[in-house]
């Protein structure tokens, strides 16, 4: 049978329990095991010297015990102190037997394999695996080769699904099937597809080792080739199917657009025209528009939207516009009020938490029509929303969507076979050849303009010994009746320790401030609450706002001027530049002040300079690519790209050209070999299309 067909109850060892199990992971087939790829391998192939250790590596060390006392303080655990000669590393263990203790005396010889992490007192391994070695062996690394780890879920473990991954190697690897053209192969380079895929599942000891962790091995890049071309394909299949749907053509004369900019106290940007020109030219085709909105934060993205809502409102169509939380679908509601009641245009306002009564006026408003506009989160395409004729759905701040969640929506404006046009729009600028690849399926316009009379906000990099300096700053700017952010990011709990949390940071700056309101928002705090706080920030009655990265997305409070961002070395380049794009919104000069620990990596002082010198979020994200080295935790979540099994978009940027020409190529002359290279790398449900 086909390998593609056959179900992984084929292998031994998997019954219908593990077979559910693996479902989790969209595993049905013997394929799928196949094309389940480690996303990333431990190096157990060689023993590092304490002395070379740094917190986050995993490493195999060897030592000698110094020093093993069981500590009290905290929870009770096991602590060892190793050395090598070349430095120290604890290891710690919370569980412990009387037998392991008895064992792991000082003057005891071990190999250990763990993760490193920092701690008050020195580096640290926590539970690492050991052995115990003798004092006489030459020290010898366990592996020869390194040692795949696989994404898994509750319920599978990693050696269950390294037995299954080896199983289905040794039994089936012969009958997986070729899809790429010999021609492209040939012109390429590339290894045969067999091949390939035992050296990403079971690297031979003498591989290239950097190369492998990188990602960058001809090996890895033939298989990252093929899922970059998998996803190309699925997306430009999408796009032809959805050329043959039909949707309601959405021509006026744009009168009501005319009197929407009469009363606006300011003119558009010709950017903003331009963009809004390219929306009406497609809202008049009789196919759904698919269209994306790239601008940079204060861009003026939302009057684009308003002013494109007219031209559907005019046709008599209703206009959704989704927002990705609560605060933004408020501040968006609250704006097309603004702009829509003069003009005698209703908007609605759905929430996850209005009052029975409100919800229940809301939904007939949209359902009898009287409602043109319609403002809120996900919470609009729930079950019980009726719209009288949804003919446009704005998508604010795509990346926190995923595609699914689009077609869903999609869906719901399904009338008779025609579907609603679809606007969305984000702030993370991508640049064009990317952007190409990523959203096949989609037009892009860019709104590559600020509206007039922004000055650029000034970007300071200070060091946290002069935090005091600061203080005293923030201090200044509260004084002359100026809000200020202050942002703590907390980037993983169990780095947390060197990180100050935004609690004990709110704490601080409260007692260093009685003179200012100051406030926390977090992303733990239940959601009204957050809410609570972050209109109270947004109704002036804070003046400084402690919050971790919770206010990235969207919030425009004009009277915010300042904003400190701690722990700036530890961000990503376009994760600091939408935080910043929250200060510069009024007519006060702004300032963003990064805080860093030194001593700062050759890679933060290039993406701490990089915000210094530049504002432009385009040039941004074109510094990112170039510092973006693999390994670097900038993540795809972030940007909105989609997360793959293989291949990384950044990394892989060169693959792209001869991706697309490969996907034309099969278009054209291998059709019937799309979907089953699709079903490989997508599955069944393009689920990790998700972004
Ligand atoms: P973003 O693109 O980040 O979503 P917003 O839509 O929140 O930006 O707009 C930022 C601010 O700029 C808002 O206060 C908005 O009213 C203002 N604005 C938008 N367009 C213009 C314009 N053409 N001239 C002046 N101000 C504008
Ligand atoms: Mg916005």
């Amino acid at each position: 049978m086909d390998i593609d067909a056959l179900p992984v109850t084929a292998l031994k060892g998997v019954g219908p329990r593990l077979a559910e199990k693996l479902q989790r992971l969209d595993l049905y087939t013997v394929q799928d095991v196949l094309f389940h790829l480690p996303y990333r391998y431990q190096d157990r192939t060689r023993i590092v010297e304490l002395g070379g250790l740094r917190p986050g590596m995993e490493a195999v060390v060897v030592g000698t015990i110094e020093v093993a006392d069981v500590a009290f303080r905290g929870k009770r655990s096991l602590l060892c102190r190793i050395s090598d000669g070349t430095g120290f590393l604890t290891l710690r263990f919370f569980h412990f037997s009387a037998a392991q203790q008895s064992r792991l005396q000082r003057g005891c010889r071990v190999r250990a394999y763990g993760e490193v992490r920092l701690t008050r007192s020195g580096l640290e391994m926590i539970h690492p695996e050991y052995t115990v070695v003798s004092e006489h062996d030459a020290p010898s690394a366990a592996e020869d080769h390194l040692t795949p780890v696989y994404p898994t879920t509750e319920g599978v473990h990693q050696l269950s699904l390294r037995r299954l991954a080896a199983q289905a190697l040794d039994r089936h690897l012969d009958d997986i099937r070729e899809w790429l053209p010999q021609a492209v192969l040939a012109a390429l380079d590339f290894p045969v597809l067999k091949e390939a895929l035992l050296c990403v599942h079971r690297p031979a000891p003498d591989a290239e080792v950097v190369l492998l962790l990188e990602g960058r091995h001809p090996l890895q890049q033939r298989l990252a080739f093929e899922e970059l071309l998998a996803y190309q394909l699925s997306l430009l299949r999408a796009r032809t199917t959805k050329q043959r749907q039909q949707a309601p053509s959405l021509g006026s004369q744009g009168r009501l657009h005319q009197r929407l900019l009469e009363q606006l106290p300011f003119g558009l940007t010709d950017a903003q025209r331009r963009v809004i020109d390219e929306v009406r030219r497609d809202l008049e085709q009789e196919c759904p528009m698919q269209r994306l909105v790239q601008g940079d934060v204060g861009s003026g993205k939302t009057l684009v939207a308003a002013a494109v809502a007219t031209f559907a409102v005019e046709a008599a169509y209703q206009v959704a516009i989704m927002a990705p939380t609560e605060l933004l679908a408020e501040q968006h509601a609250k704006n097309f009020q603004h702009w829509f009641e003069p003009l005698g245009v209703e908007v609605a306002r759905l929430s996850g938490k209005q009052g029975v009564r409100s919800r229940a006026a809301a939904l007939a408003a949209i359902a009898s029509g009287e409602a043109a506009v319609v403002v809120g989160t996900h919470a609009l395409f729930q079950q019980g929303v009726e719209f009288a004729g949804l003919g446009l759905v704005v998508v604010d701040e795509q990346h926190r969507f995923g595609v699914h969640q689009r077609l869903a929506l999609r869906e719901k404006g399904n009338r008779d076979g025609r579907y609603p046009h679809q606007l969305i729009m984000t702030a993370t600028p991508i640049p064009r050849t990317l952007a190409q690849a990523i959203y096949a399926d989609l037009n892009v316009s860019v709104v590559d303009e600020l509206p007039p009379n922004r000055t650029p906000v000034k970007t300071v990099v200070i060091p946290d010994s002069r935090r005091a300096e600061v203080v005293e700053r923030v201090l200044h700017a509260g004084r002359q009746g100026q809000q200020v952010y202050w942002v703590c990011p907390l980037i993983e709990e169990s780095e947390a320790l060197e990180l100050q949390t935004a609690t004990d940071t709110e704490t601080a700056l409260a007692e260093a401030l009685p003179q200012l309101r100051v406030a926390l928002v977090h992303g733990r705090m239940r959601p009204a609450e957050k809410e609570r706080v972050m209109a109270a920030f947004m109704g002036g009655e804070v003046d400084l706002l402690v919050a971790t990265t919770v206010i990235e997305v969207g919030m425009d409070v004009p009277n915010a001027s300042l904003m400190i961002i701690e722990n700036a070395e530890r961000l990503g380049l376009s994760q600091l530049h939408q935080l910043r794009g929250r200060v510069g919104r009024g007519t006060t000069d702004s300032s963003c002040v990064l805080l860093y620990q030194p001593p700062l990596s050759e890679l933060a002082r290039k993406r701490l300079s990089a915000m210094r010198e530049t504002n432009d979020g385009f040039e941004i994200a074109r510094r990112d690519l170039e510092l973006r080295g693999p390994g670097e935790m900038l993540g795809t979540r972030q940007t909105g790209m989609p997360r793959f099994r293989i291949a990384d978009i950044m990394r892989d940027q060169v693959l792209l050209p001869s991706v697309q020409r490969t996907a034309a190529l099969l278009l054209e002359k291998y059709p019937e070999r799309i979907d089953p290279l699709v079903r490989r790398w997508l599955g069944q449900g393009e689920k990790y299309c998700d972004i």
